[in-house]
């Protein structure tokens, strides 16, 4: 089943400056081996310093979005998030922020192979979108002032004052 709302990992959601990672190409214990499988070969699989391994899509044209998959094999669970990249270093996939919205947790039971096909493939897509504010600017990632729902705000603030919905760029993973 896929849970209806879910929060994200603290992986996820509040990376650490001390956190790391590099391409990985070792060995695959074979839960990690069939996430692969189902993973869409764009994916990059990294391991960070604390030993995790996770996959990230970048899209090859220049995004301020990417793709995610994290496992979570302590609870057979698997995270397929939608990420607004570090502005300043978007190639950093130990950076950023995940979009909510474009995110979503499968269980790893019985057909999860093609949801996370399924899911990992609309992240994708998501992630080559380039969320365009009115005035030509790029959206980013904010957060509404009462709520601290998140929302697309013009990178051009203050001198922009244009907002977006993130359901009006794409349908949601819940
Ligand atoms: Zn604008």
């Amino acid at each position: 089943m896929i849970a209806a709302t879910v929060p994200l990992s603290s992986i996820a959601t509040e990376p650490r400056a001390d956190i790391t990672a590099t391409k990985h190409d070792g060995f695959l214990p074979r839960s990690l081996r069939a996430i692969e499988n189902n993973t869409q070969k764009a994916f990059t699989r990294y391991q960070d310093n604390a030993g995790r391994i996770y996959w990230v899509y970048l899209p090859r044209k220049s995004s301020t979005l990417g793709a995610r998959v994290y496992p979570e094999t302590t609870n057979g669970t698997i995270q397929i998030s939608v990420f607004e990249q570090d502005l300043r270093n978007p190639s950093d996939i130990t950076k950023g922020v995940g979009i909510e919205n474009w995110t979503t947790v499968i269980v790893m039971d019985d057909g999860w192979e093609m949801k996370l096909a399924d899911l990992a493939g609309r992240a994708m897509k998501q992630a080559e979108k380039k969320p365009r504010c009115l005035c030509g600017s790029i959206l980013r990632i904010g957060v509404t002032p009462n709520d601290d729902h998140q929302i697309f705000v013009c990178a051009n603030a203050p001198r922009c004052s244009h907002s977006a919905s993130i359901k009006q760029y794409g349908y949601t993973f819940n």
